[in-house]
């Protein structure tokens, strides 16, 4: 199959430390759709104010005339264009053989479940049917649809731009009425949707459904007056979004966090690693709601989370927030202070389900491909760290080279240059990819290792 992708413009997001939800906190009166096509003024409403009404907003909005959430009839096409560009002999080939085939000296074994979730796909195909129907408007989209650069790439030369940026801040100054504004599939948040609601632009909305389950579960702890505790990354672009969408909100990105947080509502009595409240409010200042008061705030919780997460960690910070409330108000008395909904995504429980069976199984080394700012692919990468196994997390093939050389990453963000990565003579890899990655970034990664193991048995002749 002749595919070719150009990866020279590829670009890896660095501006992710900025809570974008913060940057639109002030705004002025907006318009809010009642009914499909029928728009009110709402003057009071705002998404900092206690009157907005989040969820009725979105309700609301999704029934508007410029709202798009299914595509415009072009998925046929859109799909053939996808698997021409995306799609893999290598890895077909080693579907066809029970995920496991031996290329000269070198034996590859692949997760049962990798790659491409099919609410990537979703979002990937409908913006490339937005480009269809709107074949000459501007398009703009809120954030990288999906956290590959491969793709990325691709949508920037089907002119699909991005916001643009100064200071961090999306300059949405540059839309105008008559452009075409694409959602990500992480969602976007609720202000970015008022500012695109209010220029009366269309909107394709491509935010993975699982998203917006996490959405309706934290509205569902607002309304109750529940503090939503969110098991995610604070910048991470769905945890922005989910948080526009709680009222009360802490987020928490580790067990280690969500200790602290239940060591603080026991007044110090889990594990003493909380102090006063200055602490805490220091500690998660990026993480929390505005005005938030951890002496008043966390007497009824509720978990949410970044669907991307470890699965068994979400899990287990549920766990620790239920076992906190029974001990502080009362087994009988849980239910009025603890409040939870399964929202953890079925594609990253079968990724890390998968990975867990493969790394049990004899291997040199682990390949772990996907874009650097993938979290989803972190936690691959974390499976085989905690294993021992040598793993090397890659972005593109790119990073394989000159050479017996690699540049990869390590489940925390850590860059690493390793000589000699691939042992000599006959090896067995084990091969993963994160939910954005498409077939044919693992294949070019795959073949740059052939070339080198081949390489190698031309030198030794
Ligand atoms: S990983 Fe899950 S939540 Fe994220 S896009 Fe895929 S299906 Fe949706």
């Amino acid at each position: 199959m002749a595919i070719s992708l150009q990866f020279s413009r590829i670009s890896t997001r660095t501006d992710l430390s900025v809570p974008e939800s913060r940057i639109f906190l002030q705004r002025k009166p907006f318009m809010v759709r009642c009914s499909a096509g029928e728009a009110v003024s709402s003057s009071s409403a705002t998404a900092g104010s206690s009157e907005f009404d989040a969820k009725v907003f979105r309700h609301n909005l999704t029934r508007s005339k410029n709202y798009n959430r299914k595509g415009f009839g072009h998925k046929e096409e859109t799909l053939e264009q996808m698997s021409q560009e995306y799609t893999s002999d290598i890895i077909k080939k080693l579907k066809e053989n029970g995920y496991e085939y031996t290329w000269g000296n070198v034996t590859v074994k692949l997760a049962e479940s990798y790659g491409f979730c099919w609410g990537v796909e979703r979002a990937v195909q409908i913006a490339y049917e937005a480009r269809k129907q709107f074949p000459t408007e501007k398009i703009w989209i809120t954030n990288e649809i999906i956290h590959n650069p491969t793709v990325n790439q691709r949508l920037e030369e089907m002119e699909v731009k991005n916001i643009p940026l100064d200071n961090g801040k999306k300059q949405f100054d540059v839309v105008d009425k008559g452009d075409v504004v694409v959602l990500p599939a992480f969602g976007a948040a609720v202000d970015e949707m008022m500012i695109l609601s209010e220029k009366k632009v269309q909107i394709v909305d491509t935010t993975c459904p699982w998203v917006s389950k996490v959405w309706n579960s934290v509205e569902k702890h607002k309304k109750g007056d529940y503090t939503s505790v969110i098991h995610g990354t604070y910048s991470h672009e769905e945890t922005v979004a989910t948080a526009s969408f709680a009222g009360k909100y802490v987020i928490v990105k580790t067990m280690k966090e969500a200790t602290y947080v239940c060591d603080y509502i026991l007044g110090g009595g889990l594990d003493g690693s909380s102090s006063t409240k200055e602490a805490f409010l220091e500690k998660f200042k990026f993480a929390v709601s505005e005005g938030f008061d951890p002496d008043k705030d966390l007497e009824k919780v509720g978990i949410a989370n970044q669907t991307t997460m470890l699965k068994g960690e979400t899990e287990e910070i549920g766990k620790l927030l239920e076992r906190t409330m029974m001990r502080k108000f009362g087994v009988e008395n849980v239910d009025n202070h603890f409040m939870s909904f399964n929202t953890i995504c079925d594609a990253t429980q079968e990724r890390q389900d998968a990975m867990y069976k493969l790394v049990d199984e004899k291997m040199d080394l682990m390949l772990v491909v996907g874009g650097w700012n993938s979290s989803n692919t972190s936690h691959l990468q974390e499976i085989a760290e905690e294993r021992k196994i040598p793993s090397y997390w890659v972005d593109s093939e790119k990073r394989i080279g000159p050479g017996n050389k690699i540049s990869y990453k390590l489940m925390h963000g850590e860059l690493v240059e390793k000589e000699n990565f691939l042992p000599e003579g006959p090896i067995t890899i084990g091969v993963t990819s994160g939910a954005s990655t498409p077939d044919k970034v693992v294949e070019d990664v795959l073949s740059k290792i052939f070339d080198l193991k081949r390489e190698e048995v031309l030198q030794l002749a």
